[in-house]
Formats: C-alpha cells, sequence, structure tokens
C-alpha cells in the first residue's frame, strides 16, 4: 500500500500519544500528510514518561534476541541524527548523553553471569570492553569499593525521555500535525473491512489510514479482528537527587538488580521492577525496597541522597518481548506500531521512519521485515 501525497489516502490518525506515535505523527506530518493524532489522557504521560531514557541495544542483548538486537543496534546509531534534527525542529533539548554504560559485578557470581552475558554479547559482534574491579572504579570511583569487574559499553547511551517526547510533541504540531488530548479512541470505523476512520464516542473522526499506538493497552480496542498480543508489564521506578556540580555517577551503571541513569541536572533514576500484575497501579514497599537495597549496594553513596520522586508505568511487553510492525491482519489500512516493551525510547528513531515509510511508499525496510503481525498468525494445517 502506498500513499499519493494528491489522494484522499493522505488523512491519518493516530491512536495514542505514546513517543511512537508522536515520532510517526512527526515523520507523517513532514511528508505533508494530514495527521490527527488522539491521546486520551496527555501526550507523552504513559510508559513514554515511565522509562528511564537508556539506549542499551548492547547491554539489554539476551540469549534468544538474535533477530532483535539488529534493530536495536540499528536504532541506537539513528539517534544522535534524529536527536539533532528534533532539537533543531522542536527548539528543545532531549538530553541525548553518550559517556557509554557500564555493568558491574560485585562478587564472584555475579562476575560469573558478567563473563556469560559478555561472551553472549561479543558472539553479536557487539563492541564491549572487560573491565577488571580496578579500571571500572577509575572510571566510577564512587561504584562499590568491592566491585570485583565490570563490562563498559561505549556506544549504549541515554536520551531523557520525558524531554524527547515533550519535544516531538513541539515538533509534530509544527509540522501541522493536530493533537487530540483527553479524547478516547472507542472503535474503528469500518466500511467492509478497510478501515475508514477513528469512533470517539458518538463521533467519528473520517481517516484514511490509522495507526495504533496505544501502547500497553493496544489490544484493548474495541473491534479488532486480530488483538495484536500485547500485554502490561509493570515496572516501578524511582530518582534521587545528586549535586549536578558534583554527581555520584556519569556512566548509565547496571548493578546486579538495579540500573541507574545520572541526568545532566543531578537527578539519578533508579529502575525498574518487572512485574506481570495487569494494571495495578500501585506503588509497593517491596518493590522500592528492592531498588533502594541494589542502588546502596552498588553505589553506597546514594545513603545521603533525597528521594525526588517515585513512579510506576507499562511496558508494552509483546509475546516475544519484539515490537509489532506492519499492516495489522484483517482491517486494511490499520498499521500496528506496538509491543515495543523495555526498548520503546530506543527504537523509537526505526519506528518512526520504517513506519512513515510504508505508509507514505509501500517501502518495507529490510529491518524491520521479521518483525510484523504476520508472526503471531495462526499456522494453517498441511
Ligand atoms: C519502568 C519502565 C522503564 C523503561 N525504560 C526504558 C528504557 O530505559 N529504554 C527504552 O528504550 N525503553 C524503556 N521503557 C519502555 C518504553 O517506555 C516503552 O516501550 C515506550 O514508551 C512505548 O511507547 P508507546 O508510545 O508505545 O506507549 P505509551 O507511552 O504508553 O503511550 C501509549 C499512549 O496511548 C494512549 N492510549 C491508549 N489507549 C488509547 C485510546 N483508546 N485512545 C486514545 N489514547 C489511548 C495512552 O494514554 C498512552 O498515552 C521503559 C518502560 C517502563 C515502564
Amino acid at each position: 500500500m502506498s500513499t499519493d501525497l494528491n489522494s484522499p489516502r493522505s488523512r491519518i490518525a493516530i491512536i495514542g500519544g505514546g513517543i511512537i506515535g508522536l515520532s510517526i505523527g512527526w515523520r507523517l506530518a513532514q511528508a505533508g500528510l494530514s495527521v490527527d493524532l488522539f491521546e486520551r489522557d496527555q501526550v507523552g504521560q504513559s510508559a513514554s514518561r515511565a522509562a528511564a531514557g537508556m539506549l542499551a541495544a548492547a547491554v539489554e542483548a539476551e540469549p534468544g534476541e538474535q533477530t532483535l538486537v539488529p534493530l536495536c543496534v540499528a536504532s541506537r546509531e539513528m539517534w544522535p541524527a534524529f536527536a539533532q534534527e528534533l532539537e533543531a525542529a522542536s527548539g528543545l533539548p532531549v538530553g541525548l548523553r553518550q559517556e557509554g554504560t557500564m555493568v558491574v559485578a560485585l562478587t564472584r557470581d555475579d562476575v560469573e553471569t558478567l563473563r556469560s552475558n559478555y561472551d553472549y554479547q561479543r558472539s553479536l559482534g557487539l563492541e564491549m570492553e572487560w573491565l577488571t574491579g580496578a579500571a571500572a572504579k577509575e572510571r566510577e570511583p564512587f561504584l562499590n569499593p568491592r566491585t570485583a569487574a565490570a563490562v563498559y559499553s561505549p556506544r549504549d547511551g541515554q536520551v531523557d525521555n520525558r524531554l524527547a517526547s515533550a519535544a516531538l510533541r513541539v515538533a509534530l504540531e509544527k509540522a501541522g500535525g493536530r493533537i487530540h488530548e483527553g479524547v478516547t479512541v472507542t472503535g474503528l470505523e469500518m466500511a467492509g473491512s478497510r478501515v475508514t476512520g477513528v469512533r470517539l464516542g458518538d463521533h467519528v473522526h473520517a481517516a484514511d489510514q490509522v495507526v495504533l499506538a496505544a501502547g500497553a493497552w493496544s489490544r484493548l480496542l474495541p473491534g479488532l479482528p486480530v488483538p495484536p498480543p500485547v500485554r502490561p508489564v509493570k515496572g516501578q521506578m524511582l530518582s534521587l537527587q545528586m549535586d549536578p556540580a558534583a554527581p555520584l555517577l556519569r556512566h548509565v551503571v547496571w548493578g546486579p538488580k538495579c540500573y541507574l541513569v545520572p541526568r545532566a541536572d543531578g537527578t539519578l533514576i533508579v529502575g525498574a521492577t518487572t512485574e506481570e500484575k495487569g494494571f495495578d497501579n500501585q506503588m509497593t514497599a517491596g518493590g522500592v525496597l528492592a531498588l533502594l537495597e541494589a542502588t546502596w549496594r552498588t553505589l553506597p553513596g546514594v545513603e545521603e541522597l533525597p528521594i525526588k520522586e517515585m513512579w510506576h508505568g507499562f511496558r508494552p511487553g509483546c509475546r516475544d518481548d519484539a515490537p509489532i510492525l506492519g499492516w495489522a491482519l484483517g482491517v486494511e489500512g490499520l498499521m500496528l506500531a506496538t509491543g515495543h516493551h523495555r526498548n520503546g525510547i530506543l527504537l523509537t528513531p526505526i519506528t518512526a521512519d520504517a513506519v512513515a515509510a510504508m505508509m507514505l511508499t509501500g517501502h518495507v525496510d529490510e529491518r524491520i521485515r521479521a518483525f510484523g503481525p504476520g508472526r503471531f498468525a495462526p499456522a494453517r494445517a498441511a
């Protein structure tokens, strides 16, 4: 399917104003399409606000993710140019930092796990460096003095996801897109098997193509013949306030059972729990205790830092932990861009470009071909 800018196929409705919906909307509006984005709350306030903003393509690579890793690496490599373009278009900073990421081991068991992950990640061709405990503490002097070893990943950085969402909002509107907040999409308007708009309660908004980017809520949109297999994966997080003039950390650091993300303003983000509890929206004592205990073990100096904020969010977890990018099965004109799980910030540039290209020209970027909704279609009997 392709879009002729002079044809009526150029009216786009986007369901969901997280970083994924906003970035796709920006790309389509830049190309001259008429874009309306519908967000039931305020844009950028769900998972895209809750995230830590790590661009952890290498250190998060786990066995079984051989297909996903190249997508993550490609998107990580797109972030510097994407950030620069977004900052220029919006006039707002996005807080991209490229000091790299360290994974630290404190005990002998941690070292063994680290070594096995390092061997696997290196076998995928990822750029990583093994550090002795002393070398790790040279880079980050406030790490636990017992730090036994670490891995340094020079290309895994971070972006401030809250700033990036705010910048995308401005860039989308400057490109001519319209954002409708406080508006829930209640269903799809159909003519046969083709989508012709979105339902907003009693009202119908006509559209030629619709993008479903509703994050963890994507499968709940009424009327989908094949709902995408996306579920909420709850994460609790908190942040501490460091002295920005004398921060305890410069790199993103993964310790045993926590990660620590230092922002330029001295905020130290601490994450995160991973919980299969549906849309349970409580912070729990156990969750916070586990995060603080793991943080204190990794970086003992945090003891005196004030707690700044605590929050939780819902990762849009997909059945195979990879995103769903492509035309929906059973609904002509419906594009799926969801299921980004723990990598949605990292995968924003490639998602935006590849999804927009599919909608504008019909071209399927080779790098996303494996992530279409067809992979979940029931196998046909021989
Ligand atoms: C604790 C935590 C830590 C994370 N850390 C990282 C990280 O370090 N790096 C990384 O790359 N990723 C991280 N992620 C993952 C990342 O946040 C997500 O993958 C990404 O934000 C998904 O973006 P989205 O736009 O798909 O979803 P969301 O940001 O959740 O946006 C979806 C939007 O759709 C709206 N919506 C839903 N239904 C409707 C409807 N019917 N009508 C209108 N609007 C609707 C919702 O209100 C919501 O605003 C983390 C996630 C969590 C929870």
